[in-house]
């Protein structure tokens, strides 16, 4: 048997950069509540992604759950299904309600054409997800917001990094989520931020991360605890001296793997946006069985029968999860629905081989000799 292939695995620093990193930590004892490296941290990453605030949270979903509450909305939030569990439970446990609208079948980003028409006196806000980091529609979507007077939060936990037009993607909308999951392009261990331009937001943040004190005497806001530590941070400090050379070595791997899969029959490859300055977070594919001869499910069998591991990400969509008991009608995303039961995400890491890339493609064509054959 050829040896696993994962769909992910993290990037690292050297043992002993990350040992250099944390060693001063053992003389300010200073383990967490916004240290030394935190604030180192958040100062690179504020220049790196050209924001005007940024928050580091413990991870990514407290920091969309805390800026949802900063922003004290209540009501109905626009969001769409073809996300991670995250995106959708960060309305409903904020006791905001969740109204889906349905992607395109282009980019799997929200359908911008079809907000509009969910728009009621209750909406308050958008929650749009840059999917795969694929941007979404931001002008069209600022100027919905801006005409019926919304809010807008992204889900930008695939976007890190990412310019559009010029401008960095965190730039859009009120507020934008980052993840530094483990998995994700660049990483804290667990670790995510919120980012926006009103300082108004700034002071409510800081109290939502720390249990709402305000200073030594005063608690005035009932947040939660979501500080991300100095390990995490001093991780995150590795991280970002090579993130650039990580984003660098995906970009090898998938133009590797388009220029492979590129003639084969019914698979769709995720689009290229050349507005975009992509970060290659990862590599969707979408299979139409009527032209490929497999199902998206035929195909994750096979090659997880070559020990190769994709994940049908995301699938199943949100609003069809188990947790809400049929609440929302999964026929009214039928775009979502359709991707939802054909995408598969192959396996994209920074030191993916050229050797393994080349063997999750030709599991695909061998496939196709079995079938013929
Ligand atoms: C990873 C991810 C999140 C959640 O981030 P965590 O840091 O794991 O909490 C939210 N939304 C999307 C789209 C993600 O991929």
């Amino acid at each position: 048997m050829d040896s696993r292939i994962n769909v992910t695995k993290s990037s690292m620093p050297t043992f002993n950069e990350y040992i250099d990193e944390i060693r001063s930590i053992w003389d300010t004892r200073w383990l967490t509540n916004m240290g030394e490296k935190h604030n180192q941290l958040e100062s690179e990453l504020k220049k790196y992604l050209d924001v005007d605030y940024i928050s580091l949270m413990v991870n990514g979903h407290l920091a969309l759950e805390l800026g949802l509450q900063a922003m004290n909305i209540k009501g109905e939030v626009i969001t769409t299904p073809f996300t991670f569990a995250s995106t959708t439970h960060a309305i409903v446990r904020n006791g905001l309600i969740p109204v889906f609208c349905d992607i395109n079948p282009y980019d799997y980003t929200i359908d911008v054409s079809k907000i509009e028409r969910l728009i009621t006196d209750k909406t308050c806000a958008i929650m749009p997800v840059h999917v795969y980091g694929n941007i979404c529609n931001v002008d069209e979507i600022n100027r919905i917001a801006k005409k019926y007077g919304l809010k807008v939060i992204y889900d930008a936990a695939h976007a890190f990094g990412e310019v559009y037009n010029g401008t960095g993607v965190m730039n859009f909308g009120d507020m934008s989520m980052l993840s530094f999951h483990a998995t994700k392009v660049f990483h804290t261990i667990e670790g995510g931020a919120i980012c926006y331009h009103e300082s108004e937001y700034k002071n409510e943040i800081f109290k939502l991360r720390d249990f709402g004190i305000k200073d030594e005497e005063t608690v005035d806001g009932i947040g939660a605890n979501a500080k991300m530590n100095e390990f995490s941070a001093a991780m995150g400090l590795c991280n970002i001296r090579h993130v650039d050379k990580e984003i660098e070595k995906r970009k090898k791997a998938v133009f590797q793997y388009r220029e492979l899969l590129s003639d084969l029959p019914g698979i769709k490859l995720n689009p290229v946006n050349q507005n975009v300055k992509s970060n290659y977070a990862y590599f969707p594919v979408v299979i139409d069985e009527t032209k490929s001869g497999y199902t998206r499910n035929e195909i994750c069998d096979y090659l997880k029968s070559k020990n190769i591991f994709a994940r049908k990400y995301f699938y199943p969509l949100t609003n069809d999860f188990e947790c809400f008991h049929n609440r929302f009608d999964v026929s009214q995303t039928p775009v979502a629905l359709h991707i939802s039961k054909r995408v598969v995400t192959l396996p994209l890491y920074a030191d993916i081989s050229e050797e393994e890339v080349n063997r999750v493609c030709q599991t695909f064509i061998d496939w196709k000799e079995k079938s013929i054959g």
